[in-house]
């Protein structure tokens, strides 16, 4: 059977100290209570390889929060897709809500990236999700269709030979770090929606796993891991506290 996955997204946040320690907690819960499930830290980029060192047995996987669209080259600041393959980071994020609405990343620019990854096969999670406004107007599976037809026109011929080198992670951008959480009926249509979208454009697509994040906490993972469709959980505020990434560890 195929893993659950958990995800904490540390975004800018902590020190040198605090990120070893974390890693430490979560490496430590891992080898004392052998989860089932996959779990995978996305600490800041400087941070990668010390937190790399205390998980020399490889307890959990550690990804990039952010990688170039571009190949090697006169990119000042950036980190490619093929630096990522050689320090051993075998995820990367892709098309988080605050890339797209702060930093200005477009859906040609997250398409990019990914196919940058494939290239290199780093697994991608490509986060898509509707803003407020749109949600508010009734639009989130036109969102959702538009994210995802837009990546899997430029990633087409690589989704067909390692469709599982993409998960696909709903975060209502609504939903990120507000402590609002879709309705188990809105979730449950959504994630219908976002199935047979992804199923309807390749024969192997069903094996594409689908995550969610929008205010996951210790109270209410357990009931979203029972939504159809729910195959882990991106999380953010509260994967920066040991506890609380641990207990939502525990409770799936
Ligand atoms: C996120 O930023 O990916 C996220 C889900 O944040 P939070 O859990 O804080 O809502």
């Amino acid at each position: 059977m195929s893993r659950k996955i958990i995800a904490g997204n540390w975004k800018q946040n902590g020190s040198l100290k605090q990120s070893v320690k974390l890693t430490k907690d979560i490496v430590s819960s891992v080898k004392k209570n052998k989860y089932k499930h996959e779990i995978i830290i996305f600490p800041p980029s400087l941070y990668l390889s010390q937190t790399q060192n205390i998980n020399r047995d490889n307890l959990i996987k550690i990804g990039s929060q952010n990688v170039s669209a571009y190949n090697n080259g006169a990119y000042t600041g950036e980190i490619s897709a093929s630096m990522l393959k050689d320090s051993k980071i075998r995820y990367c994020l892709v098309g988080h809500s605050e890339r797209r609405h702060i930093i200005g990343e477009s859906d040609a620019i997250c398409s990019d990236k990914a196919l940058r990854l494939f290239e290199n096969n780093v697994k991608i999670i490509y986060c898509i999700g509707e803003t407020l406004a749109e949600y508010k107007s009734k639009k989130t599976q036109l969102i959702l269709k538009k994210q995802i037809q837009y990546l899997f026109k430029k990633i087409d011929k690589h989704i067909k030979n390692k469709p599982a080198n993409i998960i696909f992670a709903y975060e209502p951008v609504w939903a990120i770090g507000t402590g609002l959480v879709p309705t188990a009926k809105e979730l449950l249509l959504t994630f219908d929606f976002i199935r047979n979208t992804v199923n309807s454009i390749g024969k192997k697509n069903k094996s594409i796993k689908l995550l969610y994040g929008g205010s996951v906490s210790p109270d209410n993972a357990s009931s979203l891991m029972k939504t159809k469709h729910i195959d882990g959980l991106l999380i953010g505020g509260a994967s920066l506290i040991a506890k609380k990434f641990i207990a939502i560890c525990s409770t799936i």
